[in-house]
């Protein structure tokens, strides 16, 4: 059975590209009826925190990203690791390196020098351990080949050589007895049975590394695909201006889980020209064969147009939640949240379809809400005080009459009679709107105007008219 495994490191959010990772591997695992595991690489203790854990289990969690089983902690398992690395030395395929760190600093200087990669230079490879400084705590380093080539045939990347004699003899186990990063995290794919790893292409080299212990130890390597990292959209290095953002941040600027995973499958993974994606669709189409070789490039304007297509395609229930649930994470959102009641959500959903027409976020669709739950009187914007002059206040007086009128409210009869209203009086349509709009939302923008007339109700609309009549 396959098994793919996301395994961030806590020293931060779940940032944009560990989520496009977490993706990938729960999609192929997903598409094969396997398993995904989630693993924390917490062994860094001073970098990695409880609260990035939980930014982490969040953001999978919010992005759907579901894993199999109990998570993982790295940290938990030094012992194991510890226990692989004596194993290794007892085999004599690797051994016990005393050099000082002035002695390591030297080396690597040398090395520099001369412009060499293997920065070790087999101080201790051979030494008889008997020469050691006494009370000397050695290091556990892999006893690498010396000559010949490591080869990771990469599903994504193709074959990958390097030469053996550029790579270094690896510490394995550090001289307190902590595992290093890259002794763990062969112990813990093999322990975990992994088949499929699936992470950027910043891990490459550390592809030709493990390959390395994995060889001594006699394990099978899983399949690997090192996926490219994703860039800004002028190529260079994703920034935080860019989209270098935490998950959370996607949620709090009003994105969509499921918009944010269509347009993650499409950083650097293609099907044809198809854009859009149900999951049923993304897990069936998905294959390691569709990631490609380039830096793939995060674009906004994109991301903003599948969100809008994906409310435009949420029903409107489910959207009133979503605009309930995105609260919590938007500034200065604590006075709207406290107007949420029976009566509001029910306008809310009443006034669904036109709002939703036009936001590309949920923080799009909170804004243009906004009219819900203004209070009397209403504050009036700039440019809407602009229209607001004395002979529009006479015509709102008016205008209010005619809609007092209107005993059966409706968009349809609202529309009725301001049409007719506007005739009347030899007005133009937005001669009468624009005003209208004005004394109703503060604003001189906004969802229909009989829209906006139907969801306040009779009442409410006719109160508007009154504070801003003559
Ligand atoms: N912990 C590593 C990271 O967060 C990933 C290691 C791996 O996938 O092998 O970059």
């Amino acid at each position: 059975p396959i098994v793919t495994r996301f395994a961030p490191s806590p020293t931060g959010f779940l940032h944009i590209g560990g989520a496009r990772t977490a993706l990938f591997n729960w999609l192929y695992a997903h598409k094969h009826g396997g398993r995904m595991l989630l693993r924390i690489e917490d062994t860094d203790r001073e970098r990695s925190t409880d609260a990035a854990i939980t930014a982490i289990l969040d953001g999978l969690k919010w992005l759907e990203l579901d894993w199999d089983g109990e998570v993982i902690y790295q940290f938990s398992r030094a012992a194991r690791h510890r226990e692989v690395a004596e194993s290794l030395l007892a085999a004599g395929k690797a051994y016990h390196c005393y050099a000082t760190p002035e002695e390591l600093t030297a080396m690597r200087e040398k090395a520099r020098a001369e412009g060499r990669t293997r920065l070790y230079d087999g101080l201790w490879r051979d030494r008889d351990p008997s020469e050691a400084p006494a009370g000397m705590k050695p290091t556990i380093r892999l006893r690498a080949p010396q000559t010949g080539e490591t080869v990771i045939e990469d599903q994504v990347q193709g074959r990958v050589v390097w030469q053996n004699e550029n790579l270094d003899d690896l510490v394995l186990l550090r001289g307190d007895g902590t595992p290093t990063y890259m002794l763990a995290v062969v112990v813990d794919d093999h322990d975990m049975a992994i088949t499929h790893i699936i992470r950027g292409d910043d891990h490459l080299i550390n592809a030709a590394r493990q390959k390395q212990i994995y060889d001594a130890l006699g394990w099978g390597i899983p399949s690997m695909s090192h996926i490219p990292l994703i860039h800004g959209p002028d190529g260079s290095k994703l920034s935080k201006r860019h989209g270098a953002l935490g998950v959370d941040a996607y949620r709090a600027m009003g994105y969509l889980p499921a918009a944010l995973r269509n347009y993650l499958v499409r950083l650097g993974w293609s099907h044809g020209d198809q854009e859009i994606f149900s999951t049923e669709e993304m897990i069936a189409a998905f294959d390691l064969s569709g990631i490609g070789r380039s830096a793939a490039r995060f674009d906004f304007p994109k991301l903003e147009n599948l969100n809008g297509h994906y409310i435009r395609h949420t029903d409107d229930q489910s959207l009133v939640r979503m605009f309930e649930g995105v609260l919590p994470y938007v500034p200065n959102s604590a006075g709207l949240s406290a107007k949420l009641n029976d009566q509001t959500r029910a306008q809310l959903l009443q006034a669904m379809p036109s709002l939703k027409e036009r936001a590309k976020t949920l923080i799009e669709l909170i804004d243009s809400a906004y009219y819900i739950f203004a209070d009397r009187p209403l504050e009036i914007d700039t440019k809407a005080a602009a229209i607001l002059t004395p002979e529009n206040r006479l015509l709102i007086g008016r205008l209010r009459v005619a809609l007092w009128e209107v005993k059966d409210w409706s968009a349809e009869a609202t529309e009725t009679a301001m049409r007719a209203f506007a005739d009347q009086n030899g007005l133009k349509f937005g001669a009468v709107a624009q005003p209208l709009r004005a004394a109703l939302t503060g604003r001189t923008t906004s969802p229909g105007i009989f829209d906006v007339l139907a969801v306040l109700g009779r009442e409410e609309s006719l109160a508007r008219l009154d504070d801003q009549g003559p």
